[in-house]
């Protein structure tokens, strides 16, 4: 099996192995694609997704036995049974009660196809799973205490149908996963499922990244955001870019284990911008906005779990009284402004609230499209969520106009073929 051409595996300087060009990419090329070595669909999106194919359509028939699992058809049925009946009869047997994390169900999903895959796979031109970091020297307590209720959770749920390694060896593959893995998002960056693309785990991070992944069914694609020369690395982000320098680090060590030292870690030219402080008369002293800062990362943080128990109005308070509270020290433009805005916005499009939901996207969209690189799939989803509000609201020019915005970036991001890009055009001729 051949390598994409182009490209190759070389130790990267103080960053271990990573992944480099050896010719020249356009803007907007395709480095590689890099089918999923395993994956799984998230619980909230059965029925809307196919469970093997990951089609998005109307009218899936469902697995007969636990009439859980979605399928375009009997095809798609047939070649998931290998890994949906690690679950099938198990969710039958537990019913509400059975409620593995995505982390353990792609986890059983893993160790189920290397029990069959015994050859290198199309997903592993360059790296292999085997090979996966799992800086498990570098964990603390309770991240090791985590691994330990997934591994009972495997134990619990998946016992009929797996055999199972001892405790080191599956503790070292769940510290694999949790390093290594990575989420499916569609178009508007709705969670779709956890899956293991080994090959585009060898790429190293940066916060300019110079390519982006996205996703074609359980296909992923990397494309150029910037041109690429030979002779330079190939790096893709692997966090949110929106926030400021230290909130990045601190992320990149905590689930990622290194430091950054990209050009915007080293200059931290975007952190003023992200960190705009409102100018008034009597400005605040620098001890207020420090203060305010440790505020806000504590809301992030308080708000993050109130989400898992929270009602939808509940949380909307939350937003809306930290947002007043920011709101005296801050600018709109202030990241964690935007975190909060982003936050309200979810919850509006959850409950249908689509006035509420535009007037928090109209507000976040132009402070997004500053503090993001300038192809960002965060600022495409944004541009297509505007879009389609005005859209359902009647306002055509304006929602027209938004969704072209969104269609400029996924032509690079997504690649110009992409069937999400179709459905966006065909929205535009309503
Ligand atoms: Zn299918
Ligand atoms: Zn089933
Ligand atoms: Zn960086």
């Amino acid at each position: 099996m051949g390598q994409p051409e182009g490209l190759e595996r070389f130790d990267s300087q103080g960053k271990g192995r990573g992944l480099r060009a050896t010719r020249h990419f356009a803007l907007g090329e395709l480095l590689f694609t890099c089918p999923a070595y395993s994956y799984v669909l998230t619980v909230n999106e059965r029925g809307n997704h196919c469970e093997y194919c990951f089609t998005r359509k109307e009218g899936l028939s469902k697995c007969g036995k636990c009439k859980q699992a979605f399928y375009c058809n009997v095809e798609c049925q047939k070649g998931d049974w290998l890994m949906h009946k690690l679950e099938c009869s198990s969710m039958c047997s537990y019913g509400e009660k059975w409620s593995p994390s995505e982390t353990v169900r792609i986890t059983a999903r893993l160790l189920a196809k290397q029990k069959t895959q015994t050859e290198r796979s199309a997903s592993e031109r360059f790296l292999s799973v085997k090979e996966f970091e799992s800086h498990l020297d570098k964990l603390d307590n309770e991240k090791k205490e985590l691994i330990q209720n997934d591994i009972a959770a495997l134990h619990h749920f998946y016992s009929k149908n797996l055999h199972y390694s001892d405790n080191a060896t599956l503790e070292f593959v769940f510290a694999q996963v949790n390093c290594n893995g990575f989420t499916i998002e569609d178009e508007e960056l709705s969670h779709l499922g956890s899956a293991i693309f080994p090959d585009v785990a060898l790429m190293n991070h940066s916060c300019c990244p110079n390519v982006i992944v996205t996703y074609k069914g359980t296909t992923a694609e990397v494309r150029a955001v910037q041109k690429i020369n030979p002779g330079e690395e190939v790096f893709t982000s692997y966090i949110d870019l929106l926030y400021p320098t230290e909130d990045r680090q601190d992320r990149l060590l905590d689930s990622y284990f290194f430091t950054c030292d990209c050009k915007e870690c080293a200059t931290k030219q975007k952190d003023p911008a992200k960190l705009e402080i409102r100018k008034l008369s009597d400005p605040p002293s620098s001890q207020s906005v420090r203060d305010m800062i440790k505020y806000a990362r504590n809301v992030v943080e308080e708000f993050r779990r109130a989400k898992h128990y929270k009602t939808p109005s509940e949380l909307l308070e939350i937003c809306e009284l930290s947002l007043d509270k920011m709101g005296s020290v801050f600018e709109e433009s202030n990241v964690y402004m935007l975190h909060m805005m982003y936050q309200a916005m979810g919850i509006c499009l959850y409950t249908q609230d689509w006035e509420g939901a535009l007037k928090y996207g109209e507000k976040i969209i132009k402070p997004y499209s500053k503090h993001y690189p300038p192809y960002s799939l965060n600022v495409a989803s944004m541009w297509l969520k505007l879009g389609r509000l005005y859209m359902g609201l009647e306002r055509k020019t304006i929602g027209i106009k938004s969704l072209k915005k969104a269609i400029a970036i996924m032509e690079i991001a997504h690649g110009a073929d992409h069937h999400y890009i179709a459905e966006v055009k065909k929205e535009l001729e309503q």
